[in-house]
């Protein structure tokens, strides 16, 4: 069993107090601790202080609005946000995405926060410290180079949490405060860059809640995973059919999610097949996950109907 390394914990009962907490050097949010504790006890990060959100209730609420549009706290569990009845009644692709995740014991302690801000994932990455020290490291920790793409210089772990790509089609907002006040990031920008620095809100800033608008076209959701339960998806597939054609956001293939979209007419699986480009970051072959980009998208389109 991998001990959690020594660190300082506070939790603070506001937001105001969390925020400055976390401009400390060496400072890291915890909200369920399902990424960061085993993170820690892998050595991938060693944060000088946790920060937790567990006394913050501002951010453990729902809050509905006019014609189905929520206000979703960041401190929800995912298993409250996959049952809960407005989140089930106007957004259900949202709770199917939540009820993927890991299992449901995890879902009973994992945030939404904590999964919008989940570290980018690969296979080279995700190991305990000695497993990453055989092969030298890599460029997101300790290392010089990349060992799925040795000749690059950048860093392709894929953003891989579930929920994500259904918040981007449903036009979903982030909403963060940071010592400068409060940022709204739309989900759909959320993320760019390489798998190192990947995330666009402020450096340290606390996501307190998710506004999502009022329902439109409904959403399929779909997630590709070696086995039926605790896996991370191999590929994340959401769709919608709006005016005009169909929409895709399609996650877990790099440090960003990719956005495809087909007029009538045009086939968005082909649309998806040429846009997305998985990389060896994953065991599964990168070749079987690009055909399957069409497949999953496919399937996507005929659930909807
Ligand atoms: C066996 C196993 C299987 C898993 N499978 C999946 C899966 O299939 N799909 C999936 O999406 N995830 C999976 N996870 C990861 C994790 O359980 C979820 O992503 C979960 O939602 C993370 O939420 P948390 O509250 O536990 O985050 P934490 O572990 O507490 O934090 C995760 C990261 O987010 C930051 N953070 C937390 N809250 C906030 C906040 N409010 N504001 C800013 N930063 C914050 C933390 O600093 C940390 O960097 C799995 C984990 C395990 C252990
Ligand atoms: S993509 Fe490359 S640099 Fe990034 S975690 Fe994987 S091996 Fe490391």
């Amino acid at each position: 069993m991998l001990p959690l390394p020594r660190t300082s914990y506070e939790a603070p009962d506001t937001v105001e107090e969390a925020v400055r907490l976390s401009a400390e050097p060496g400072a890291r949010y915890i909200s369920g601790g399902t990424d960061l504790l085993p993170s820690m006890k892998q050595r991938v990060h060693l944060p000088a202080l946790l920060v937790s959100t567990r006394r913050l209730s501002a951010m453990r609420r729902v809050v509905a609005g006019e014609s189905g549009a929520l206000v979703v706290g960041a401190g929800l569990t995912l298993r409250h946000i996959a049952t809960h009845p407005d989140v089930l009644l106007h957004h259900p692709a949202l709770a199917a995405a939540a009820r993927s995740v890991a299992t449901p014991t995890i879902q009973a302690m994992a945030t939404l926060g904590g999964n919008l801000m989940l570290d980018t994932r690969c296979v080279y990455y995700n190991q305990p410290s000695g497993w990453r020290a055989a092969l030298g490291g890599c460029l997101k920790c300790e290392g010089t180079i990349c060992h799925v793409a040795p000749k690059g210089k950048g860093c392709y772990a894929a953003q891989s949490a579930d929920t994500v790509p259904v918040l981007s089609l449903l036009g979903a907002v982030a909403v963060f405060e940071a010592l400068s006040g409060t940022v709204r990031v739309p989900v759909a920008e959320l993320y760019d860059g390489d798998g190192r620095d990947w995330i666009t809100a402020p450096r340290g800033s606390l996501l307190t809640h998710v506004e999502l608008p009022a329902p439109q076209n409904p959403i399929a959701y779909r997630k590709l995973r070696q086995r039926g339960a605790i896996d991370y998806g191999l590929l994340l597939t959401a769709v919608q059919r709006n005016e005009g054609g169909f929409r895709a956001v399609i996650s877990a293939v790099g440090p960003a999610p990719i956005s495809v979209s087909a007029p009538d007419g045009a086939s968005l699986e082909e649309a998806a097949y040429a846009a997305v480009q998985p990389l060896a970051t994953h065991l599964p072959a990168a070749t079987w996950r690009k055909k399957l980009v069409r497949v999953e998208v496919r399937r996507a389109v005929m659930e909807l109907g």
